[in-house]
């Protein structure tokens, strides 16, 4: 199946010069789903993770199907201030400004073989920022897993150390 065709794009969203990747029309579409699902599986069931941690809000919908594929748990990252109890945070920077996420102190066990999947790969800032927390707290991050890769950002220069997998690539 040609999943590049299922992704919108619109250009100038949600400002002027970005060409925003939309994954909606890919995941209303039941095959394509079920298709990057499985080729999601295929990736991780060679990693042996015990956890998928998932950035919010649209690593969740990926992160939801394989983690029940795996039959393996989720660990969410989020915005500050959405998760209760203690949280370790983590500031990185955006190309203006600056963004911060957060990961509860007990999600992760030392030890851990964390899978973090995300829809898209830009500047691989939040990504990093995702291992930054999952190392902090004791886990192996196995692998950082992708629907899309922007490659001309070469985020993946900023997760060289890691083992990066993208579904979709776009210039
Ligand atoms: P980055 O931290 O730069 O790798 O940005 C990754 C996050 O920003 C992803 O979780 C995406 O949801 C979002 N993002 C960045 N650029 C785009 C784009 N061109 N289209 C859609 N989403 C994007």
């Amino acid at each position: 199946m040609d999943l590049k065709s299922k992704i919108a794009i619109y250009p100038d969203f949600p400002k002027p010069g970005i060409s925003f990747k939309d994954i909606n029309s890919l995941i209303k579409d039941g095959e394509a789903f079920h298709e990057v699902t499985d080729q999601f599986y295929e990736i991780a069931k060679a990693l042996d993770v015990n956890v998928v941690c998932i950035p919010e809000a649209r690593g969740y919908i990926f992160g939801s199907a394989l983690a029940y594929k795996l039959g393996v748990g989720l660990v969410p990252i989020r915005k500050p201030g959405k998760l209760p109890g203690e949280v370790m945070a983590k500031s990185y920077k955006l190309e203006y400004g600056e963004n911060t996420v957060e990961i509860q102190k007990d999600a992760i066990k030392t030890g851990d073989r964390v899978l973090i999947i995300d829809d898209l790969l830009a500047t691989g800032g939040t990504m990093k920022a995702a291992i930054d927390l999952v190392e902090l707290l004791g886990g192996e991050v196995c692998g950082a897993l992708f629907m899309i890769e922007l490659t001309d950002l070469k985020g993946r220069e900023a997760l060289k150390d890691y083992y990066v997998r993208s579904l979709i690539q776009f210039p």
